[in-house]
């Protein structure tokens, strides 16, 4: 929101408040029909009075945090529940208009979320304990319905872009909050568009020093780089005319800040080695268009070796699909990126699963997708949730698959498997199932005879050997990574050792 309309807001009385800012949020809701906008109004008109003269820390009207919050899944294109839902998300919790009132006015769904998005903020972020506590309820919140994961990203996203009003200790917990949880999950679900953006807002309040540091190095580096990619964008869109290449637009994407931060970290590259600073992106109407483009440019501008990657053929985890290619153009020399993808690509790849829902675009037949074995790991953590283990134990199983990057390999029927990075080819055994891990004997990693302890590589074709005669055994511990292949050998070997034991026991008694 811009200032001055901010500052209006603030000196404006209550009523006149709320209507400037239904003006302001109308616009962005005309996606919807008369009977959705007439329940949109309804919610913004019971919050309004359920917040009354209610401030934000910044002295703004409370008011203003829901909107802004609902604003953003505006843009996902998101459909009118969680919209409302949204509007009124604080009211339970903050006011004295209960869920049990809302229900009066509103349907199932509304309240449902409304209550899931209460249900979360329950839980203030303090040490380790409290975070596992956290991510379980995410989970769980997750696992019965995303929208409420929407609602919340929403509004953690406008509460770190007011961050500068809270006080200054708890700025640094907030923001490293958002990016320890929030946006492993963003990036999970796939909606980058709120990952990019949570990112960006936290960095400056995790990582001051860097941010500064990334934002004097990146500026003059990001504006060469643009004028380079303009350059080379009119000649690309001219060597498409001659070759009557069919597409919808060419686009110049600076990366972000904190995408930099991160890529420089991982990498150890220096700036001017990242190659996607600023990348070009093409995005057409079928995938038989990007793999057109994929040879026309490459007919034009030089590969770079081993940089090529199809994310088409091989989505990545989160189902986010494209080709990048990395090339040389032979008269500026300059090396640059290219992405490919199409339309539908390029809507999954800013909103992920959040594009499910979306009420603008006609109902795709994603829905097995996104519930199939994609959204598995979900069902995965929540499961992980329910079992009885120390909030200790489950922050480490947690992050041992969600917060560490993920590879993706093969079987020998070319059925993509996702294993996080380090993972071995006894950690893929005991993913395909349990009964192929307890047994494994040997693996071969593309076509060559290899132990169950080889780490796999993005890409590799993985066959698994079993005898029944082979059992679980204690060096197996040190050859996985995946909390279910640990899960499943220590079950194992307690299960073998009770049973000596109760033998023991039997010949004592016996004795
Ligand atoms: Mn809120």
């Amino acid at each position: 929101m811009p200032p001055d309309l901010l500052k209006k807001i603030n000196s404006t009385s209550l009523d006149l408040a709320g209507q400037e800012l239904w003006e302001i949020f109308r616009p962005h809701i005309s996606y919807f029909t008369k009977t959705e906008k007439n329940m949109i109004e309804l919610a913004f008109e019971q919050m309004v009075i359920a917040h009354g003269d209610q401030r934000r820390k910044s002295g703004a009207f409370y008011i203003t945090h829901p909107v802004c919050a609902a604003i953003i899944l505006c843009k996902i294109g998101l459909d009118s529940d969680t919209i409302a839902a949204c509007l009124l998300h604080d009211v339970p919790e903050d006011t004295d208009v209960s869920l049990s009132d809302l229900a009066k006015e509103f349907g199932y769904e509304v309240v449902f979320l409304v209550e899931g998005v209460t249900k979360l903020s329950g839980i203030k972020y303090k040490g380790e304990d409290r975070y596992a506590e956290n991510l379980r309820r995410m989970f769980v919140a997750m696992s019965k319905d995303l929208r409420v994961i929407f609602i919340k990203l929403a509004d953690r996203l406008h509460n770190l872009k007011t961050l500068e009003h809270v006080k200054p200790e708890k700025r640094y917990r907030i923001a490293l909050e958002s990016l320890e949880i929030y946006v492993p999950i963003a990036e999970r679900l796939g909606i980058s568009y709120l990952r990019g953006e949570i990112e960006e807002a936290s960095f400056p309040f995790v990582y001051p020093e860097e941010y500064k540091k990334m934002v004097s190095k990146s500026e003059i580096a990001i504006q060469k780089r643009t004028k380079t990619v303009e350059i080379i964008k009119k000649n690309v869109e001219n060597v498409f005319k001659k070759n009557n290449i069919h597409y919808e637009k060419v686009v110049g994407r600076a990366k972000k800040y904190y995408s930099i931060f991160k890529k420089i970290e991982k990498s150890q590259k220096p700036l001017d080695q990242i190659y996607d600073l600023v990348a070009l992106r093409v995005v057409t109407y079928n995938i038989k268009e990007c793999y057109q483009i994929l040879a026309t440019l490459h007919s034009h501008f030089e590969p770079v070796e081993d940089r090529v990657k199809d994310y088409i053929a091989k989505p990545k985890e989160n189902g986010y699909q494209s080709i990048h290619t990395t090339v040389r153009d032979s008269v500026t020399g300059a090396i640059f990126e290219f992405q490919i993808r199409t339309r539908k690509m390029q809507k999954y790849a800013e909103f992920g699963v959040a594009s499910h829902w979306s009420y603008k675009e006609e109902n795709e037949s994603d829905k097995d997708f996104f519930e199939g074995k994609n959204m598995k790991w979900i069902s995965e953590l929540v499961d992980l949730g329910r079992q009885k283990m120390s909030e200790d134990d489950y922050l480490k199983r947690v992050k041992l698959d969600l917060f560490t990057d993920r590879i993706f390999v093969m079987t020998p029927n070319n059925d993509p498997i996702s294993l996080p990075e380090g993972a071995s080819a006894l950690d893929f055994a005991y993913k395909i199932h349990q009964e192929v891990g307890q047994h494994a004997t040997m693996a071969k990693i593309n076509g060559e005879i290899a132990k169950l302890n080889s780490k796999l590589k993005n890409g590799d074709v993985i066959e698994i050997f079993t005898d029944k005669k082979q059992s679980p055994k204690w060096d197996w511990l040190d050859w996985v990574n995946t909390a279910g292949a640990i899960k499943n050998i220590r079950n194992f070997i307690k299960k073998i050792a009770l049973k000596e034991e109760a033998q023991k026991d039997n010949k004592v008694k016996k004795g």
